[in-house]
C-alpha cells in the first residue's frame, strides 16, 4: 500500500511514522509512506498558504490553490488513482469497520487541515472522503491522520507478527477484548485466573469468549446490544 500525507507539518508526521511498529513496517517494505509539504506548492512570493476568512472571524484559512496543486502533482493531474481523505471534525467518525475497508486499497492520500480549516472550494473540487477521529476539535489534521495511518497499517500483511494479533482485538468483530495478563502469576496478592495457567487451549478459548462478552456488556452496552442483534440475525 502507498500512503501520501499532504500537510503543512511533514516533520510532525514523519517523526511519529519512523518509530516502532510502523517505522519497522516501512523499512521492511510492508507499506510505503510519504509526507508532502503543501507549502512547497505555494505560488505566493512569501510562500503563504493561508489567509483571513471572508466574512470575518478569527484564525486563518488554508488556501485552495496550494492544496489542489499538491494533490495534482501527487496524482499526475488526476491520472493516478488515489482515494483522497480529508481529516475533519465534520466527517464520519472513524471505525474499525472503515479501517478494514481502507486497508484493502492500494493508494490513499490524506489531507491535513490546520488553523481554522481549508477553503471549502477545494473540498468541493476534490470531493474527498471526510473522516473525523471523534467529536472534539484539534489544532490540525496531523494527529488524526497519524491515527488513521496507524490503524490502517497494522492491518496490512507483515506489519504485525500474525493476523491473529488484530483479529482478536477489541472492535474487530464488534466486541471488546478479554482481559490479558503476563508474569508474575501473583502481583500485589492478585492472581492470574487459573484457567490461563492450565494449558488447556479449549478451556482458555471458552473463558476468553465469555470474558469478552461480559466486559463488552459491562463497559459498552451499545456495542453489546448491536452484537447480540447481529448474532440473532445470523
Ligand atoms: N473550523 C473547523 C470546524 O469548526 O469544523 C475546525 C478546524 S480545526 C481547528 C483544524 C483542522 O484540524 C481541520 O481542518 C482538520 O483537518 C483537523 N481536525 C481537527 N479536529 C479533528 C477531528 N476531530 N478529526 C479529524 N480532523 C480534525
Amino acid at each position: 500500500m502507498k500512503i501520501d500525507i499532504l500537510t503543512l507539518f511533514p516533520f510532525m508526521c514523519e517523526s511519529v511514522l519512523s518509530e516502532s511498529i510502523i517505522g519497522r513496517a516501512r523499512e521492511a517494505g510492508c507499506v510505503d509512506i510519504d509526507c508532502h509539504n503543501i507549502r512547497d506548492y505555494s505560488t505566493d512570493k512569501h510562500n503563504h498558504v493561508d489567509d483571513a476568512p471572508y466574512g470575518g472571524g478569527t484564525g486563518m484559512i488554508m488556501q485552495a490553490q496550494p492544496i489542489y496543486d499538491a494533490y495534482m502533482d501527487l496524482t499526475d493531474n488526476g491520472n493516478k488513482e488515489y482515494h483522497l481523505i480529508y481529516m475533519t471534525p465534520q466527517g464520519k467518525t472513524l471505525t474499525q469497520e472503515r479501517v478494514k475497508e481502507l486497508a484493502k486499497l492500494d493508494n490513499i492520500a490524506i489531507l491535513c487541515g490546520h488553523y481554522e480549516g481549508v477553503d471549502e472550494r477545494v473540498i468541493e473540487e476534490l470531493k474527498p472522503e471526510e473522516i473525523s477521529i471523534g467529536d472534539y476539535v484539534l489544532t490540525g489534521g496531523e494527529l488524526p491522520a497519524l491515527v488513521l495511518v496507524d490503524s490502517v497499517c497494522r492491518m496490512l500483511p507483515g506489519v504485525l507478527r500474525n493476523d491473529e494479533a488484530f483479529e482478536k482485538e477489541s472492535h474487530f468483530d464488534g466486541l471488546l477484548e478479554y482481559p490479558q495478563y503476563t508474569r508474575p502469576p501473583v502481583w500485589k496478592g492478585r492472581e492470574v485466573p487459573e484457567v490461563l495457567l492450565s494449558g488447556h487451549h479449549e478451556n482458555v478459548a471458552k473463558w476468553q469468549t465469555e470474558q469478552s462478552l461480559e466486559r463488552t456488556k459491562k463497559k459498552r452496552q451499545d456495542m453489546y446490544e448491536k452484537f447480540v442483534e447481529n448474532d440473532n440475525k445470523n
